[in-house]
């Protein structure tokens, strides 16, 4: 089974992948894990990546799907893998789509976590108002990029997927486990 995860930045994707990688015993993709971790081991990669995710803007297309590509090259793909935040560009999306073609593999679908993004938001400035403290404000702010920068350049391959006919999309406002059960129920 090869998904992609689509939704905004707090919509339950890291959550959701989590639990379908104990379900499908395939791995999840995460380009933004994969960034942490190149930024915390200083690599040369994530000092050049530190600043543009420090700021919520999106690292270039071809860094992010030339670690996807050599991801997916590993064994524990050989059955499949579920993507967590790549593709966030209609490029990232061509570029998967010839990518794949070239190891000859196709997507089976593209799950899109509904969320409200005022919800979101004020989800969290809730939060940040509760604990306090002067990262509040920055996280808030960030996050608010995350978001239009999701609107921007991400929320068009809803469009895109649902042309190819693999989009299938789920309410992730509601509790987790429902969120599981209807994209279990989409994909299988
Ligand atoms: P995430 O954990 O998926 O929310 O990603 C955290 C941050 O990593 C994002 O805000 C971006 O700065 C960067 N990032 C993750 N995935 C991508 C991607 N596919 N394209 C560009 N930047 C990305």
């Amino acid at each position: 089974m090869r998904l992609v995860l689509l939704g905004p930045p707090g919509a339950g994707k890291g959550t959701q992948a989590k639990i379908l990688v104990d379900s499908y015993s395939i791995p999840q993709l995460s380009t933004g894990d994969m960034l942490r971790a190149a930024i915390a081991d200083k690599t040369p990669l994530g000092l050049e990546a530190k600043a543009i995710v420090d700021r919520g803007d999106l690292v270039s297309d071809d860094i992010v799907s030339g670690i996807i590509s050599d991801r997916m090259d590993q064994a524990d793909c050989a059955n499949g893998f579920i993507l967590d935040g790549f593709p966030r560009t209609i490029a990232q999306a061509e570029s998967l789509t010839h990518m794949l073609d070239r190891k000859g593999l196709h997507l089976d679908a593209v799950v899109e976590i509904k969320a409200d993004p005022d919800t979101l938001v004020s989800r969290v400035i809730n939060r940040a108002k509760e604990s306090g403290g002067a990262r509040a404000d920055d996280n808030e702010e960030v996050l608010r990029k995350r978001l239009d920068v999701y609107k921007e350049q991400t929320a068009p391959l809803v469009t895109f997927y649902t042309e190819q006919g693999l989009l299938k999309s789920v309410d992730g406002m509601a509790p987790i486990d429902e969120v599981t059960a209807a994209i279990k129920a989409a994909i299988e």
